[in-house]
């Protein structure tokens, strides 16, 4: 892949490395991350992993060396990486770094970086850091890989998604070789759920609209609804998940009560682009799965007045 020879020998040249990922960060985010954070530090480089998001979510508590990121970014440094993050807004930072290579899938990647590894196809960041570290000859220690074989899974929505190949599953084994625990990640990832996240799950599935020939599903989620159930944002995280699996939907929308206005977040199964919705509307992310904040006053049933027409249009398509 074009850049990684040249990033590696930046990194080589640097001494001070920043990390970081994008605010809200999911498995991928922190996976791929943490995943980066061993091998420089066996190559004995000062390294700061941040993140901007505060607190972190806790259901990656157990990812080695979670507790090292900080939100706050160090006074001097020379290099930053950046991990699964599409724009340059979404790091949550103000300042320029000095220099920036920025690691991607996420097809709508505004190449914000010095140094962009960009790969679409890659169905996980932390695939493009497994390509990266093996085009380069490095090793990949138990920790690392229990970080990169995460953010694969969470990615991957446990290897069920078209993203999956023969080269995802080369990867998980060779993650598993590396001391991954398969049924240790599940359990950390499935098997610590919160009850307060059910209840909001009870809460927004009442919710549920269908429009479209039932070829579109809207799920809210207000804020009442959080304080109510005691539910934090994370438990927020899969809803739109479930409501996409529902027969015939194409496409899932959830709209959240955010502080700085309406979260957008879209999930299409089978043929349906919705990233170009998130784009035009001034987010972003993958075909199958983007969202988007929407600022301003704004309702629930203004939004979905609004986005009828391009939800129409985009579930046009057929599998
Ligand atoms: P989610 O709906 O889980 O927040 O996000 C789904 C996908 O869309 C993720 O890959 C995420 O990075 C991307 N995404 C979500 N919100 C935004 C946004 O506001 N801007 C951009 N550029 N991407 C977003
Ligand atoms: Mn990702």
């Amino acid at each position: 892949m074009e850049g990684f020879k040249e990033a590696f020998d930046k990194i080589k040249k640097a001494s001070h490395i920043v990390l970081i990922s994008h605010i809200n960060p999911d498995g991928d985010a922190l996976g791929s991350e943490l995943g980066m954070y061993p091998i420089l530090k066996r190559m004995n480089k000062k390294v700061t992993v941040v993140n901007k998001t505060k607190p972190l979510p806790d259901y990656l508590d157990f990812l080695p060396n979670f507790e090292k990121v900080t939100d706050k970014l160090p006074k001097s440094y020379d290099l930053m990486i950046s991990f699964d993050c599409g724009s340059f807004d979404r790091l949550g930072i103000e300042e320029k770094p000095p220099f920036l290579i920025n690691f991607d899938h996420h097809v709508s990647n505004t190449r914000y970086g010095d140094i962009n590894i960009i790969d679409p196809n890659a169905a996980s960041t932390s695939e493009v850091i497994y390509n990266f570290a093996k085009a380069n000859n490095i090793e990949i220690d138990k920790d690392s890989a229990i970080c990169l074989y995460t953010a694969l899974v969470t990615d991957t929505g446990s290897f069920q998604y078209e993203s999956v190949n023969d080269k995802v599953f080369e990867m998980a084994a060779e993650m598993v070789r590396c001391g991954v625990k398969p049924d240790f990640v599940s359990r950390m990832l499935f098997q610590r759920d919160r009850l307060s996240r059910l209840r909001l799950l009870a809460k927004a599935y009442d919710t549920i609209e269908l429009c479209c020939d039932g070829r579109v599903a809207f799920v809210e989620v207000t804020r009442e609804m959080m304080e109510i159930t005691g539910a934090i944002k994370e438990d927020t995280d899969t809803i739109v998940n479930s409501v996409r699996a529902i027969e015939p939907v194409e496409i899932a929308v959830m709209l959240r009560e955010d502080e700085e206005g309406i979260k957008l977040s879209l999930r299409s199964k089978t043929c349906a682009d919705v990233s170009k919705i998130a784009v035009k509307y001034g987010g972003g992310g993958h075909i199958r799965a983007a969202g988007a904040t929407l600022k301003g006053e704004f309702d629930f049933s203004k939004v979905k007045k609004m986005l009828k027409e391009d939800l129409k249009e985009a579930v046009e398509c057929r599998e």
